[in-house]
C-alpha cells in the first residue's frame, strides 16, 4: 500500500512529471508514443517471447490472448501475459530497435514545434527509455504514464495555442484523447507492416500513416495551412 502512494505522490506521478515540461505558450506542439511508434515493439517482444517459448499468432491487434505456449500451443493466461511484458521493459527498453526515420523526421519537426514523448511503460524504466531516445538522437521530454493517455494530453495541450498533434498505435488512445481534448489532430500509425494488417485505420483518428515520412508530411502540411505565416 505503501508503494502505491508514494507512486501516486512521488517523482512517478503525473502531475510531477508534467510539472517538468515546460510548454511555449504559441508553438505547435507533438505529443508521440513510443512503443510502435518510435521504437519496434512487436519486432523486440516477438524475439522476447521465443527465449521464453511462447509466441504470437498474429491474429488480432492485442496481447491478450494471441500469445501462446510453444509447447502445447494454448493462449497464455492474462497475468502470464503481464509477465513477459515486464520482463520485456526491464531487458531490452534501452536496446529496442528504432523506427525507420522517426529520428530524421522528428529532428526536422522539431524546427518548427516542440515534442513530448508520452509512453505507456513502467515507471522505473523511465531513464532507460530516456537514455534509448539519447541514443538515436531523439533526446524529448519523455513522461511514463499508465493507463489513459487524456489527462496528459488535456493538460499539456492545454498550454499552446498553436496546433497540437498526437500520435498512437492504440485506436483506445485515440478515442480516450478525442473525448476530452477533441482540437488536438490524432495520427494512427503502427510501424510493424504486419500488425498494421491486422488494424483499419483507428476510428477516432484523423490520419492513418504507413510511416514517419508521411506522418512529417501531413504535419507540415497542416502547419502550412493553419499557423499564421510572419509577413517578410
Ligand atoms: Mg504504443
Amino acid at each position: 500500500m505503501s508503494a502505491h502512494i508514494d507512486e501516486k505522490s512521488g517523482d512517478h506521478a503525473l502531475e510531477t512529471q508534467l510539472s517538468k515540461v515546460s510548454i511555449t505558450s504559441d508553438r505547435p506542439l507533438l505529443i508521440t508514443d513510443a512503443d510502435e511508434v518510435l521504437f519496434a515493439f512487436m519486432r523486440g517482444f516477438e524475439r522476447h517471447l521465443h527465449a521464453n517459448d511462447a509466441l504470437f499468432n498474429w491474429e488480432s491487434f492485442r496481447l491478450n490472448g494471441n500469445i501462446l505456449a510453444r509447447k502445447t500451443g494454448e493462449p497464455l493466461p492474462n497475468p502470464d501475459v503481464r509477465t513477459l511484458l515486464m520482463s520485456y521493459f526491464e531487458q531490452h527498453t534501452r536496446s529496442m530497435d528504432v523506427v525507420d526515420h522517426a529520428p530524421a523526421m522528428l529532428q526536422q519537426l522539431s524546427l518548427r514545434m516542440q515534442i513530448v514523448v508520452l509512453s505507456n511503460l513502467p515507471h522505473p524504466q523511465r531513464p532507460a527509455r530516456a537514455a534509448a531516445l539519447q541514443d538515436h538522437g531523439m533526446s524529448f521530454p519523455i513522461i511514463s504514464n499508465e493507463g489513459s493517455k487524456a489527462d496528459a494530453v488535456a493538460h499539456l495541450s492545454g498550454q499552446t495555442t498553436a496546433p497540437v498533434f498526437f500520435i498512437d498505435d492504440s485506436p483506445t488512445h485515440h478515442r480516450e484523447v478525442a473525448e476530452i481534448a477533441d482540437h488536438v489532430v490524432r495520427i494512427h500509425f503502427i510501424s510493424n507492416p504486419r500488425l498494421g494488417d491486422l488494424l483499419g485505420p483507428a476510428e477516432a483518428s484523423h490520419f492513418r500513416a504507413r510511416d514517419w515520412p508521411e506522418i512529417c508530411a501531413f504535419i507540415e502540411d497542416h502547419l502550412d495551412r493553419h499557423t499564421e505565416t510572419t509577413p517578410a
